[in-house]
């Protein structure tokens, strides 16, 4: 199978590159040169646990390559993914779809013999209805077929999630997509393909409303957690006490400082754009932004309440930067809002994170960053755990002590136990659960 990937991001190249360790032939192509060079000389534009040497090896058997061209790929696809970025649209929240139209001009333009052009992107319920039309208007003689195959693989797990997928949702009324999506994806379980076919438009929204489902996950229990801390309970253990029921489940149900990343925020308020415009609001998921925007300065309150309600003169360290852990992205990571928050409450930032710092710089300023959590800790107020970065999650304490001015540790991730940080001797904060033992 001949694959062409359009859009070489989070989503393209790790979708490129286990398209292509399944045994197809994919070229990934991306508009940014930079990332496209980087790629032929080896190198990986993105932090994603175990990428490089999946990429390498299928570069290596000829079966991955790379372009900034999608003309000549294009026209020599059976199957053409679309996996550019659908950001938030400045000013309303509603879903910028410029670059998915823009890459659906491209390939009109370009397709020859049959070809399905596949929507991976997140898109609101109707994309593909306009895509198909814009390929049609561009070039009515196109033998073409428009679906839509939702992705649902999270950055830091994504190779694993690619090849070990709950379901694969394929969106297409059209026989020949259909069996074309089957092929591509037969090699995850050889004679059957756990593809779930459905119509283009609900395979739109379910991708919408299963991140809107998980997001409410989370904001429930954040807000359990705030209940939790003022009647003296435990969210932890309301956590497992109520994901043990098979109903409800175990997973996304950890209380933190609020999701953030590179979906939920954007889809959920383009999915209440959607229902707005169709005039059938989704109030619970309006309500979960709602929540979840306040529960990132509250954060930062409460670390300032540890010291009377003020930061002003406190150096405040912060382990960890991004969404979460075993990644680079800091797309609208839950620390952007807690740094300005703290600051605001009088705060000098220091920070460090294994793998973000770099983008970090370009979304925070008058932050210092260090080179590991010692360093970081070193002469702080407070240390703030935002991340659950692995290496964060055994730290020696006795030496965390000694390295900082003021023995206090925020653990908004809930990564240790009460008692052995306050056996150190350490004021410990942290979500839904009685910080002191
Ligand atoms: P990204 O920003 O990392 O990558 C998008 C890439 O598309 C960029 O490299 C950009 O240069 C390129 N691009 C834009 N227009 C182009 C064009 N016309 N031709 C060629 N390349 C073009 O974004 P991402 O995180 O990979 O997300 C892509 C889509 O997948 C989004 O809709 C997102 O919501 C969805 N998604 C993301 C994740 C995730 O974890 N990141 C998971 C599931 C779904």
């Amino acid at each position: 199978m001949r694959i062409t990937m359009v859009g070489t991001g989070y989503v393209g190249l790790v979708s490129g590159a286990c398209f292509a360790d399944f045994g197809h032939q994919v070229i990934c192509v991306d508009k940014n040169a930079d990332k496209i060079a980087a790629l032929h000389r080896g190198e990986i534009p993105i932090f994603e646990p175990d990428l490089d040497r999946l990429v390498a090896t299928n570069v290596r058997a000829g079966r991955l390559t790379f372009s900034t061209e999608l003309a000549d790929p294009v026209s020599k696809s059976d199957a053409v993914f679309i996996a550019v970025g659908t950001p938030s649209r400045r000013g309303d929240g509603h879903a910028d779809l410029s670059y998915v139209y823009a890459a659906a001009r491209e390939i009109a333009a370009n397709l020859k013999d049959f070809t399905v052009v596949i929507t991976k992107s997140t898109v609101p319920v109707g994309t593909g209805d306009e895509v198909e039309r814009l390929i049609r208007e561009a070039n009515p003689a196109a033998d073409v077929a428009v679906a839509s195959n939702p992705e649902f693989l999270r950055e830091g797990a994504a190779i694993r999630d690619f090849k070990h997928p709950d379901r694969i949702v394929a969106g297409t009324d059209d026989e020949r997509a259909r069996k074309l999506i089957a092929e591509i994806y037969r090699p995850l379980y050889l004679n059957r393909a756990p593809v779930m076919f459905t119509g283009r438009r609900t395979a739109e929204l379910i991708k919408y409303a299963a991140n809107a489902f998980l997001a409410t996950k989370i904001t429930f229990i954040n807000e359990i957690a705030d209940l939790a801390e003022k009647v003296g309970a435990d969210v932890q253990e309301i956590a497992r006490g109520i994901g043990l029921d098979n109903r409800i489940g175990t997973k996304f149900l950890h209380a933190g400082p609020g999701f953030g990343g590179s979906c939920f925020p954007k889809d959920t308020r383009a999915l209440i754009k959607t229902a707005q415009d169709y005039e059938a609001p989704v109030r619970i998921v309006e309500a979960v932004i709602a929540v979840n925007e306040n529960r990132k300065r509250a954060m930062a309150r409460k670390v300032a309440a540890v010291f009377g309600g003020s930061l002003r003169g406190k150096t405040v360290a912060l382990l960890g930067l991004t969404f979460k852990p075993n990644t680079d992205d800091m797309r609208e990571s839950p620390s952007i809002p807690l740094v300005t928050a703290l600051q605001d409450l009088g705060a000098t930032i220091k920070a460090y994170d294994p793998e973000g710092m770099e983008q970090a710089r370009s979304e925070l300023s008058d932050v210092s960053y260090c080179d590991g959590p010692y360093e970081c800790a070193k002469d702080a107020d407070a240390l703030v755990i935002v991340t659950e970065w692995e290496q964060f999650r055994a730290l020696d304490l006795a030496r965390l002590k000694r390295e900082m001015a003021c023995p206090v540790i925020v653990d908004l991730r809930n990564i240790y136990r009460p008692d052995e940080v306050t056996g150190h001797g350490f004021q410990y904060e942290s979500v839904g659960r009685r910080s002191q033992p």
